[in-house]
């Protein structure tokens, strides 16, 4: 191992350390890890005062995600079980049928597995199939590289999220309050760790998210002025901002989907992240907000029925295939009035939480 690979082999050993290629999933591992790494070269061409990151696998088979902090370096681990998991969804939603039927040719495509769509709908009796995720990878060639598209769109948001808790100092601030500590992504069950004032946690959530949609547009815009950068099958489905957002939303709401479980009212106020369900709603309304201004942009009203409508055919879909009704609970959880009254909280504890940044933010933090 390298000097860097060792350090975060030692950082996070007692979460199972760095995860060695050793199955035939190494491709996609390798993939993964090369994206994210991409991800910030790009940004650090024009910003190159940010620290450098290192990111890597650890051999974990919970899906998690961790940005911690050691000396002045700062590393990025990503669980082995969070990147196989993103993989399965994926491409199991890409071989159901009824997902985006006007997409290559359905005729081809398996039927999904009932069992595996029943635990999705929730995270905490999510097991890992005992089949390999390429069995159930889509038939036809435009859906198998399109699922490959919308799950790099997923693993990105993670990547830029942890990267958001580095840039704006909030790793730094988590530190000078704690010691020694990293920012843990997936809520655990019986969490009995010291942590930070919750709220403060929350709002840190919040503006990492924030980050990471913004980002996420620039990729989109990137995708849309230049379609040669998509094999020609997939550049139908960035060719303008209503497809492309289309397929963002079905990355990232899938993403908060899977931790849905956690979508519940009571002991909200202590936990670190905010229900995710409030999460997904925050992360549409920064992204709409942040095509304000660019080219060929529809009206955000438009772009917001179409994000609704999106995150409904997802639940459509998985109601479907369980065989269940579908279940919009996730959709609406955070309209409820004590739901969209805690996310104007956060929002406007931004104020309060902004000056404890600023000692350790590497980059001008967001208004
Ligand atoms: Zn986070």
């Amino acid at each position: 191992m390298t000097p860097l690979e060792s350090e975060f082999d030692l950082i996070f050993k007692n979460k199972g350390g760095r995860y060695i290629n050793r199955n035939s999933d190494i491709q996609d591992l390798a993939w993964s890890l090369a994206s994210s790494r991409i991800l910030i070269a790009w940004i650090r061409r024009t910003e190159a005062h940010l620290p450098e990151p290192y990111i890597d696998i650890i051999d974990n088979i919970e899906p998690n995600a961790f940005a911690t902090k050691s000396g002045s370096k700062y590393f990025i681990g990503i669980t082995y079980g969070a990147i196989v998991i993103f993989q399965d969804i994926f491409y199991r939603m890409y071989s159901s049928k009824i997902f985006l039927a006007d997409v290559g040719e359905q005729v081809k495509e398996v039927d999904a597995d009932e069992k595996f769509f029943l635990r999705l709908t929730h995270m905490a009796q999510f097991a890992l199939p005992d089949d390999p995720p390429t069995k159930s990878s889509p038939i036809n060639d435009i859906r198998f590289f399109l699922s490959f598209q919308i799950m790099k769109m997923a693993f990105e948001f993670l990547v830029w999220h942890e990267f958001a808790h580095i840039i704006y100092g909030h790793l730094g601030f988590v530190h000078s309050v704690l010691g020694s500590f990293e920012i843990r992504e997936m809520k655990r069950e019986k969490e009995t760790r010291k942590w930070i004032d919750p709220l403060i946690s929350q709002t840190l959530e919040v503006k990492a998210d924030s980050y990471a949609a913004i980002r996420g547009m620039d990729i989109l815009e990137i995708l849309i002025s230049n379609p040669g950068m998509l094999s020609p099958g997939l550049r139908p489905y960035f060719n303008d901002w209503s497809v492309a957002l289309k397929m963002w939303v079905f990355a990232t709401y899938t993403f908060f989907r899977l931790f849905s479980n956690q979508n519940i009212a009571t002991g909200m106020k202590k936990a670190s992240h905010p229900p995710p369900s409030v999460r997904s709603h925050l992360v549409l309304a920064v992204a709409i907000s942040a095509l304000d201004g660019r080219n060929n942009v529809p009206p955000s009203r438009i772009l917001s029925k179409l994000c609704v409508t999106a995150a409904a055919e997802i639940e459509m879909v998985f109601g479907e295939i369980s065989q269940n009704v579908p279940d919009f609970t996730h959709l609406i959880f955070s309209t409820q009035d004590e739901i969209s009254e805690h996310a104007l909280f956060l929002g406007k504890h931004w104020n309060n939480v902004m000056p404890l940044l600023q000692p350790f933010t590497f980059s001008p933090l967001p208004e």
